[in-house]
């Protein structure tokens, strides 16, 4: 039980995104604007 509890405080992180505010994974690119460390990486085709 004490080894299960372990996961538990492993919590998945999130980041605010600098860009558009939205929550996103750190160390990953924002899903909503595919901005990563003040770069766009990703290009999001919205409305496509
Ligand atoms: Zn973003």
């Amino acid at each position: 039980m004490r080894r299960a509890y372990n996961s538990v405080l492993r919590l998945p992180q999130i980041n605010m995104c600098p860009q558009c505010a939205a929550p996103s994974m750190p160390h990953r690119v924002c899903p909503a604007c595919g901005y990563y460390k003040g770069r766009q990486v990703l290009t999001i085709t919205a409305g496509a």
